[in-house]
């Protein structure tokens, strides 16, 4: 389906009304941000249908997936936020000296004022409107940019949003490249994006034209260390459920394994019987399973796999008008592969089997941080030297990609992976300034005679 752009004529008319809106004040009342939020979780549940068939349409997603990826996140995003939004919001006290006893002295939440979420195609709901959460509890009025490259989500949410949110304050504007940059050209208070880094770049390019400060929400390969003792049957369903959710399009999908010598063969074994677990003898026809989402990346996937000098241990099937691409491990690939070079970003899985995971610790130092790292271990001592020596944005043992959902862990990357982090509360703090605030009576004068001139050498000694 073809998305219809918004005209960039309408652009800067966009921006100058959410500016005029913020400045009205019309955001500011907590009450108002509650029914706003309601509003959006509102949106969610009683569209439910229409959503599963967009996302559907884009990426061939399963329901179940959806739910957990995507949807039902957001809603409880939405429930924390309007739970917690009057404790989020108050003001908090600081401690002061002798000098300050008697003032009021605090920090307030202040709403930073317009702000611009861009979002990225592999979970088109999710990462737009879970950062819109916290914008909006925030207080701020939200230009929101869905992902061109899911173009079903992006149409079905222009239609819906304005029947459930206030127009004045929360707007969509739909386009590429053209359209951003447009906006990119006008004063944001914050721009958080979602997506890859080469884009992060021109958006943090931008923004300091501005000295508009941003959320950088980036990718990466993230390593998945698998030591020796670990049990195997269930170390292959968690990683399987990791890499395949999504069809391996998830930012902090296991990129790449790093296995210890010896259970390299017993863990292939393990995959494939997980795989058939989760989606019986034929991935393509299983509903449980998604797609690529457009040729581009199929064409590079199946590039990859055309060039990999490992062995295809599993997998390897592929059908372009289709869009699939069947779970794939690949066995023995080294440092030098096609496949370790960039973030996959699809079901295809290489293994890099080591003597020792320290061997692993080097390599994954030896490049960029990833956004998520994983550990296989029931060894305490090993885990601890693989997290003190490593550096990620976030870090799971034994698990894959569960971090994503506890709202409590601020979720991000760190260097070249991403800048800043959200979630939960961390997601209103993001969107808010901490504005210094002291109040002083006017009374007590005589306490303040000590720093005012005439500066006598009285007042001057400590
Ligand atoms: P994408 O193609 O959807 O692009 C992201 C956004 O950038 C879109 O809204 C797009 O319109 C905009 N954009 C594209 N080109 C632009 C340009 N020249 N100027 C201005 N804006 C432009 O997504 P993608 O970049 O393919 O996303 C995949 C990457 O995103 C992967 O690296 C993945 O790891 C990362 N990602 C990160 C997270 C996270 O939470 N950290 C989540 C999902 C994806």
């Amino acid at each position: 389906m073809t998305l219809t752009y918004t005209p960039l004529a309408d652009i800067p008319k966009i921006v100058q009304s959410l500016r005029g809106a913020f400045n009205a004040g019309i955001t500011k009342s907590l009450e108002y941000r509650k029914q706003q939020l309601r509003g959006m979780y509102n949106m969610l549940a009683e569209n439910d249908a229409a959503i599963r068939d967009a996302v559907f349409r884009d990426l061939h997603k399963p329901p179940a997936e959806l739910m957990i990826g995507e949807s039902g996140m957001v809603k409880q995003e939405c429930i924390d936020a309007i739970k917690n939004l009057e404790k989020w919001a108050a003001n908090r006290s600081v401690k002061t000296g002798l000098v300050n006893k008697f003032d009021n002295v605090h920090i307030r939440k202040d709403p930073l004022g317009m702000v611009l979420i861009i979002g990225a195609w592999n979970y088109p709901l999710n990462l737009l409107l879970a950062p819109a959460v916290g914008a909006i509890a925030a207080g701020n009025t939200v230009v929101l940019k869905p992902s061109e490259v899911a173009p079903n989500t992006a149409e079905l949410l222009t239609k819906l949003l304005p029947a459930y949110l206030d127009q004045r304050a929360y707007r969509i504007v739909n386009g590429a490249a053209d359209e951003t940059t447009l906006l990119l050209e006008h004063k944001f208070d914050h721009i958080f994006y979602t997506g890859s880094g080469s884009v992060g770049r021109i958006i943090m390019g931008a923004a300091a034209k501005q000295l508009t400060p941003v959320t950088l929400e980036l990718g990466g390969k993230s390593p998945a260390f698998v030591s020796r003792d670990v049990d195997v049957a269930i170390t292959a369903r968690r990683l399987a459920f990791g890499k395949f959710f999504n069809c391996g399009q998830t930012c902090i999908a296991p990129d790449y394994l790093i296995v210890e010598r010896g259970i390299e063969d017993k863990l292939v074994e393990a995959f494939k019987a997980s795989i058939q677990e989760f989606y019986g003898s034929s991935a393509q026809s299983s509903q449980s399973y998604g797609r690529i989402v457009n040729k581009n990346h199929f064409n590079r996937l199946k590039t990859l796999l055309d060039q990999t000098k490992g062995q295809v241990v599993v997998g390897g099937e592929h059908q372009e008008d289709d869009l699939y691409i069947a779970p794939t491990l690949v066995l023995n690939v080294t440092k030098e592969d096609k496949l370790m070079e960039g973030e996959i970003f699809g079901p295809i899985l290489p293994i890099m089997v080591v003597d020792k995971l320290v061997e692993g610790v080097k390599y994954v130092n030896q490049n960029d941080q990833p956004l998520a790292l994983y550990v296989f271990s029931k060894n305490k001592r090993a885990i601890d030297y693989i997290l003190d020596h490593t550096r990620s944005g976030g870090v799971v043992v034994n698990d894959a990609l569960i971090h994503f959902i506890v709202s409590n862990l601020p979720f991000g990357g760190t260097g070249p992976s991403g800048i800043g982090n959200y979630h939960g509360k961390r997601s209103f703090d993001v969107f808010s300034h901490e504005r210094s605030t002291l109040i002083k009576s006017m009374g007590m004068e005589k306490m303040n005679y000590v720093r005012y001139p005439p500066y006598t050498e009285k007042k001057t000694r400590w």
